[in-house]
């Protein structure tokens, strides 16, 4: 039996038709960035979420830098996020010439610690960055409320948590800035890269718009220096064929945690395999299903041998990576990042997977762990 990390294609299939009429109708309409589709797209996902204002972008990394930028992230100004993510969330404040100040996550959620992000906060600290990691949101009440005390913003990376729920409110519209990504591997993926802004404020969202245009208004008259952060018009004409499948594909993801969690009990009846804790009041969209397993390189090259599919998210934080050496963090200061980083692994969890493909994949994990 084979069982990839992801397929894709089981998603394509039953919405094909309706996928290339789209894309059809875009090439007919001859054109191509931003306009009519990704208006539609961005009402539809803002309303979705229940947040005012929604800018579509050409990735979550440019989601996360258009973000900062129209915070005014520079130089000499501090942003404090965990050390434990994907790269884009330290590299989009170190673009900006600001410095990104790295904490620890909380062993059980593996989301950025927050006693441990208040504390790093200085004079000098323009934003708070958590990040929703494997599709579960960060402990937010703390952080908005610290950042509130301090008068600064806080920007969510939602790039795995659309739909994502934190106490009854869909994350990316709790902070000041919310940022998701749509690329493919991602729980709404479009047929390339996208990405997109949430806002509350209005303000704010304007300034996003100018920046994903050089900051042009009207037509080669420049109010700021921003970048080309559009999106496309085919992609926002997949990702609205898409999103109203989305909530359907996150309860088959949400049930398939919930059928690996009794195969475990059945066939790990002494945990040695450690499972992702769920947190009771919020909604987990499972965008990863990460476990902790005892010798996990060698685990992972033998189910490899047994056509199964995994990866680790991530293998090393970003204190320990060499284009941040100059931020001078010891290589031991963040323990639970070290420890995530050596103990991790994501099974597939994808919404179509068989409960026979589940039932290997605990089968196979299980007899490699001793
Ligand atoms: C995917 C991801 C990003 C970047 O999104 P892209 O669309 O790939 O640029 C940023 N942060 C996190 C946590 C991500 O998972």
């Amino acid at each position: 039996m084979k069982v990839p990390l992801l397929d894709l294609k089981a998603q394509f299939a039953p919405i094909r038709g309706e996928v290339l009429a789209a894309i059809e109708r875009v090439a007919d309409s001859q054109l191509f960035i931003l306009g009519t589709e990704v208006e539609a797209l961005e009402r539809e996902v803002a309303e979705m979420l229940g947040v005012a204002h929604a800018v579509g972008v050409s990735s979550g990394t440019d989601a996360l830098l258009a973000a900062l930028m129209a915070l005014d992230v520079g130089p000499g100004d501090e942003v404090v996020t965990t050390t434990y993510s994907f790269f884009a969330t330290a590299g989009s404040i170190v673009r900006l010439g600001a410095r990104p100040v790295l904490v620890d996550i909380d062993p059980v959620t593996f989301n950025l610690d927050p006693e441990q992000t208040l504390a790093a906060c200085t004079p000098r600290t323009k934003a708070l960055l958590p990040v929703h990691l494997y599709g579960q949101a960060a402990d937010l009440d703390p952080i908005v409320l610290g950042a509130r005390d301090r008068g600064i913003a806080v920007v969510e990376d939602a790039a795995q948590a659309i739909g994502t729920r934190y106490k009854g409110r869909e994350v990316g519209g709790i902070g000041t800035l919310g940022c998701f990504s749509f690329f493919p591997s991602k729980n709404l993926g479009a047929f390339g890269d996208g990405g997109l802004v949430t806002t509350n404020d209005a303000a704010l969202a304007e300034k996003v718009r100018l920046l994903r245009g050089h900051g042009m208004k009207p037509k080669y008259y420049h109010h700021m220096v921003g970048g080309n952060f559009r999106l496309d018009a085919l992609q926002a004409a997949v990702l609205r064929v898409k999103l109203p499948h989305l909530a359907a594909w996150t309860e088959a993801r949400r049930a398939n945690a919930a059928r690996y969690r009794a195969l475990f009990a059945e066939l790990d009846p002494e945990g040695r395999v450690g499972l992702p804790h769920e947190v009771a009041s919020g909604y987990h969209i499972y965008n990863q299903f990460v476990v902790r397993v005892p010798g996990r390189d060698r685990v992972r090259e033998a189910l490899a041998a047994d056509g199964i599919g995994t990866e680790i998210y991530y293998p090393l934080p970003f204190h320990r990576q060499p284009c941040f050496a100059s931020l001078g963090a010891d290589p031991g200061a963040f323990p639970e990042a070290e420890r995530a980083a050596a103990e991790t692994l994501a099974l597939p969890i994808y919404g179509e997977l068989t409960a026979g493909e589940q039932r290997y994949v605990v089968e196979r994990l299980v007899a490699h762990v001793v």
